[in-house]
């Protein structure tokens, strides 16, 4: 990558953008949004940083364009107007991209598509070729097929897990706000936290209450932003009708109003996997108080079968499983050095060999 003109250093950022930001409230879809956010990514492509979006909108956009003839439940009206709406989207962002001579691609992706090893590194390669190709990955969930148990929670989700995925350096998620504030951010006494550092608290500032036509909200974005920040990524908040947004929060971070959440140190891609593979979990492995202690503890130490009181379900070696604490409150994620039969039958036994190798297991 060039970097010729760029104040930082040439950054991989995923930028999330939100239906809201992009259709008007008729369900149309808002050009003037797309095209300066269009504009601002192609700025920030010219000054050597890699980008990858991730767009909200099929369902949003696509509601205006068709009268359904009778009532639809929520998942047919989600699948026929995502079916719709994202053509008219990626249509759109082509169109706009071409104006600056970019060459984008479209990655459609469900949930199922992080659950094994081997899928997750296969969309990986896909979208890495695409970068490594100058091809900016455009990524939206698959809501014609996704099932509702089995969906992203919200495309806040889905940004977390692709900037995980592609090893990001930055994840912009860009809100109909300019962060998170200490209160309701209607409210004259609340303010704008600028900075959270890795694992700070939130709760109390978080405002449940989400806007428009899009899944999340600020609840969401902070929980996915704290914990992606966790993994050693930096998260970025900011208001995505801002003039300028997107490039002043990476090259002049000073002029515009934003929350930042610091990167703790980097972890490992497979335990970035990991990490958002808790709706894979094929078991549970329950360990004793001190098993729970020296797991958190700031050594590396792997889930040994003599502190385990308890396994549930099925599994296969290399498969996910979740280690609840004595209180039963998940402590860690891993990925199973044995099945779970080998499992049973050395919970409570010394010198047995590993459940989760220490570099397969993510604490909580
Ligand atoms: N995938 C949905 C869409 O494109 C958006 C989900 C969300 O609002 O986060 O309409």
């Amino acid at each position: 990558m060039s970097n010729t003109h760029s104040n930082s250093h040439p950054r991989r950022i995923v930028v999330k953008v939100g239906s809201n930001v992009l259709t008007r409230p008729d369900g149309m879809p808002n050009t003037t949004n797309m095209s300066a956010l269009v504009d601002q990514i192609a700025a920030l492509r010219a000054i050597g940083h890699e980008i990858v979006l991730v767009s909200s909108g099929a369902v949003a956009c696509g509601r205006g364009a068709v009268t359904p003839r009778h009532t639809l439940d929520s998942v047919a009206a989600r699948q026929l107007y995502s079916s719709i709406g994202q053509i008219r989207l990626i249509n759109l962002y082509s169109q706009f991209f071409a104006g600056y001579g970019i060459v984008i691609g479209q990655v459609l992706t469900q949930k199922e598509n992080f659950s094994s090893r081997s899928a997750y590194l296969n969309q990986r390669a896909c979208m890495l070729t695409m970068l490594e190709n100058g091809v900016i990955p455009v990524v939206n969930e698959n809501d014609t097929v996704s099932l509702t148990e089995l969906m992203f929670t919200d495309n806040d989700e889905l940004s977390a897990m692709i900037a995980s995925m592609v090893d990001a350096d930055t994840l912009i998620i860009l809100s109909n706000v300019d962060g998170v504030y200490t209160g309701a951010p209607t409210d004259a006494s609340s303010r704008l936290i600028s900075r959270v550092a890795p694992g700070q608290d939130l709760t109390d500032c978080v405002v449940a209450a989400k806007s428009g036509f899009g899944r999340g909200g600020m609840g969401s974005k902070c929980g996915m932003a704290s914990k992606v920040a966790c993994e050693g990524i930096t998260v970025i908040i900011a208001r995505g009708d801002r003039p300028g947004v997107l490039v002043d929060v990476i090259e002049h971070p000073d002029r515009v109003p934003h929350t930042l959440f610091e990167p703790a140190a980097p972890l490992s891609t497979v335990k970035r996997w990991i990490a958002h593979s808790t709706s894979f979990a094929k078991g549970i492995i329950t360990v004793d108080a001190r098993a729970a202690e020296a797991l958190r503890s700031d050594r590396a130490v792997s889930l040994l079968p003599v502190g385990v009181t308890a396994v549930e379900g099925e599994w296969e070696e290399g498969d996910i499983i979740a280690v609840n604490g004595p209180d039963g409150c998940r402590i860690a994620m891993g990925r199973a050095a044995t099945d779970s039969t080998e499992a049973a039958a050395s919970a409570g036994h010394r010198g047995c060999r590993p459940l989760v190798h220490y570099d397969y297991l993510y604490l909580e």
